[in-house]
C-alpha cells in the first residue's frame, strides 16, 4: 500500500487530499494520502516517525518548506535551488530522507507552450519576491528566459532573491537578466511579454482587488500572458481584466495540479499518464467550487 500524507498547518483547505485520492483512484493504485498538522516543534520527531511507519513519501507546505530541509538525508538539486522542499521521499524503507521541489516542475509544465515556445524572447515582470517567487524564478531561469523583473513593494526585500539568481543563473547556465523595480512605480507595460502575480493580493477571502489597475495592464502587448499563482478564487479580478482586454489570463490551478502530480510520480515511480490529468483537474475544480460557495 501506498501510504502518502501532507504535513503543515493549517490544511483545512487544502486540495492535495483531494488531488491525490483522485490519482490514486484513476490509476487503480492501493493507497491512502493523510493530512497531518504539524507545529514546528513537532516536526524533527514526527519526520523520524513518518519514517518507521512506512510512509512512502510527503508533501510539505507552509510553514515547514524551509525548515524541513535540514531534516533531509539528500536534496534533489530543485530543492537546492529553491531553498525549500515541498515533497519528501522515504527511500530504503524509510532510512534515507530525500527532499524535492515539485513546485518549480510543476510551475513549468503549467505553462502554455506558446510561451515556452519562444522562452529565449520573453521578458516577464513578476509581481512580489516571497517563497513563491523562488520556484517561480528558479523555473523561469531553468527555461532560459530573456529577462525577469521584479515588481516589489519594498525593493531591499528582493535583493537576497536577486544574489540568489546568480547561483540558480550559474547551475543552468542561463543568460537570463535579472531585476528589480517598485510596485509603486512601474513604467508602462509594453516591454513585458508576460507578467506573473506571486502576490495573495487578489486571493479569497479578499477576492475583488488586483495588484495591478486595467489601465497598467492595457500597456501590455496584445496576447501578452497574465499569470495569477492564486487558484482561490479560479478568476481573480487581474484575470478578469486580463480576459477583458484580451490578454492570455492562466490561474495557478495547473501549477498546483502539477506539483502533485511532479510528487505522486516521485512516489509512484512512473510517469502520470497525460490522458489522467483533465479529470483530476475537474476534480479540483468541484473541490474548489464546494470550498467557496
Ligand atoms: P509569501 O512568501 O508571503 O510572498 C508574498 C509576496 O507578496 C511577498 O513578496 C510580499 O511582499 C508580497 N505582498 C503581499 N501582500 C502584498 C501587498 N498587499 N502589496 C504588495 N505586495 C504584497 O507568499 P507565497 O508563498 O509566495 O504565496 C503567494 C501567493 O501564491 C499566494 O496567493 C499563494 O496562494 C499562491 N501560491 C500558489 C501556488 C500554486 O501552486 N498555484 C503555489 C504557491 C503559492 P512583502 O515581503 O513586502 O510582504
Amino acid at each position: 500500500m501506498l501510504k502518502l500524507g501532507i504535513i503543515g498547518q493549517p490544511l483545512t483547505h487544502s486540495l492535495s487530499p483531494v488531488l491525490h485520492a483522485t490519482l490514486m483512484h484513476l490509476l487503480k493504485v492501493d493507497g491512502e494520502y493523510r493530512k497531518y498538522e504539524l507545529k514546528p516543534q513537532e516536526l524533527d520527531k514526527a519526520i523520524a516517525s513518518f519514517a518507521r511507519d512506512g510512509l512512502r513519501g510527503l508533501n510539505v507546505t507552509i510553514p515547514h518548506k524551509v525548515a524541513v530541509m535540514p531534516l533531509m538525508d539528500a536534496l534533489s538539486p530543485e530543492a537546492e535551488l529553491a531553498g525549500a522542499v515541498n515533497t519528501i521521499v522515504f527511500e530504503q524503507d524509510g532510512s534515507r530522507k530525500k527532499g524535492h521541489n515539485t513546485d518549480i516542475a510543476g510551475f513549468i509544465r503549467s505553462l502554455p507552450d506558446r510561451f515556452t515556445d519562444r522562452a529565449a524572447e520573453e521578458n516577464v515582470l513578476v509581481l512580489g519576491a516571497g517563497g513563491s517567487a523562488r520556484a517561480v524564478l528558479t523555473g523561469l531561469i531553468q527555461l532560459g528566459i530573456a529577462s525577469i523583473t521584479f515588481a516589489v513593494r519594498d525593493p531591499q526585500k528582493a535583493v537576497p532573491l536577486l544574489s540568489h539568481a546568480e547561483v540558480i543563473k550559474q547551475a543552468y547556465q542561463a543568460n537570463t537578466k535579472t531585476a528589480t523595480v517598485s510596485l509603486f512605480s512601474l513604467p508602462s507595460l509594453e516591454s513585458f511579454t508576460g507578467l506573473i502575480n506571486t502576490t495573495p493580493i487578489g486571493m479569497w477571502p479578499e477576492d475583488g482587488q488586483s495588484p495591478l489597475t486595467p489601465i497598467q495592464l492595457e500597456t501590455l502587448p496584445a496576447g501578452a500572458l497574465v499569470y495569477d499563482l492564486i487558484y482561490r478564487p479560479t478568476e481573480t479580478r487581474l484575470l478578469q481584466d486580463a480576459k477583458a482586454l484580451g490578454l492570455h489570463p492562466v490561474n495557478g490551478l495547473d501549477m498546483l495540479l502539477y506539483q502533485g502530480v511532479c510528487s505522486f510520480e516521485l512516489w509512484h515511480g512512473q510517469p502520470v499518464p497525460p490522458n489522467v490529468i483533465p479529470p483530476v483537474r475537474a476534480q479540483l475544480l468541484q473541490s474548489l467550487s464546494k470550498d467557496v460557495s
